[in-house]
């Protein structure tokens, strides 16, 4: 099994009577990448900060590569890059002169800059004042500060707010680049959809409590939701099979095209049913339910338990 590089155990922070994180446990490991939902004060933000070891929690244990990461030991700092929910840089600054504070900050070598510039797409403008960016832009040079130094842990509070749908595209590339380099992502997020395919691993958290923890299979698997089987019959057919479709449980969505939610133990029966001649089939779609039918259903499921 690949190696451990972040270990929450037990993990409560309260603040006051508000208790952001409760009990929370959970370890990441390298060349992962998790995706961490939860609604608006759901408790993402102060879980992040406190495996950057910004906070300390009320009970528990945060570990991040072995060491404390409150301990303030500039080496587990090192390894740990970070981008905060809501960039903020000096707007007076070039690209260029921003990332030289950071990477001096870090000890890391000025001469990394150059590429990971170019790596997140602001070569061109990286003599360009900050104050001129736009906000996908800054997006970017937040992202090229987290970069900084190869960390072996990235924490990335909501990465894609404000890119458009071609950046979201390179930012998740340079995220698979980590991932096969060995590094551990943990994406914070509400655009649920676009994680589909993005993450191995799904934490949802809810009111500081975590609710559900695991691939987007095993979430399946527990959640057993229903698969949405789509077909469309062929042009000729489309009179003959309405006998069919009603009495088998088939919607019609419009003319050709016949919809069902089949239960993990049907889908195989309804597949070989629409298979017959009595569904001419021209083509078939399967739908898993999306992450975010799994999201509500987790939620649900906890409402529903109190
Ligand atoms: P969002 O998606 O809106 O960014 P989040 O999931 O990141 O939300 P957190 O910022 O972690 O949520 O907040 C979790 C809860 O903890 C909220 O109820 C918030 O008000 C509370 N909280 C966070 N930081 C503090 C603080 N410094 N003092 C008091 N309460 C806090």
């Amino acid at each position: 099994m690949r190696a451990e590089t972040v270990l929450v155990a037990g993990v409560t922070k309260s603040y006051g009577r508000v208790c952001a994180i409760s009990d929370v446990s959970c370890e990441l490991r390298e060349g992962e990448t998790i995706a961490l939902v939860g609604h608006n004060g759901a408790g993402k933000t102060t879980l992040i900060k406190l495996m950057l070891g910004l906070i300390r929690p009320t009970s528990g244990t945060v570990k991040v590569l072995d060491e404390d990461p409150a301990s303030g030991r500039f080496e587990a700092r090192q390894r740990l890059g970070y981008l905060p929910e809501n960039v903020s840089f000096n707007l007076a600054l070039t690209g260029r002169e921003t990332l030289a504070f950071y990477a001096r900050l870090k000890r890391v070598p000025l001469a990394s800059i150059a590429t990971l510039l170019v790596r997140v797409g602001l070569g061109e403008a990286a003599d360009r004042r900050v104050g001129t960016y736009s906000k996908g832009m800054r997006q970017r040079l937040g992202l090229a500060q987290a970069l900084l130094g190869r960390p072996r842990v990235l924490l990335l509070d909501e990465p894609t707010t404000g890119l458009d749908p071609a950046l979201r595209r390179s930012f998740y590339d340079i995220v698979a680049e980590l991932r096969s380099d060995g590094a551990t992502v943990l994406l914070s997020s509400h655009a649920l959809t676009e994680l589909e395919g993005k993450a191995d691993r799904v934490v949802i958290i809810d009111r500081g409590a975590k609710i559900a923890d695991g691939t987007l299979e095993e979430l399946r698997r527990i959640a057993q939701l229903p698969t949405r089987i789509r077909l469309r019959v062929t042009e000729d057919a489309a009179d003959r099979v309405n006998e069919w479709a009603r009495t088998s449980g088939w919607r019609r969505v419009d003319g050709h095209l016949l919809e069902i939610d089949a239960g993990p133990d049907e889908k195989i029966r309804l597949l070989r049913s629409a298979a017959s001649a009595d569904a001419p089939v021209a083509d078939l779609d399967v739908i898993p339910p999306t992450l975010d039918e799994l999201y509500a259903h987790f939620l649900g499921a906890r409402e529903g338990g109190g």
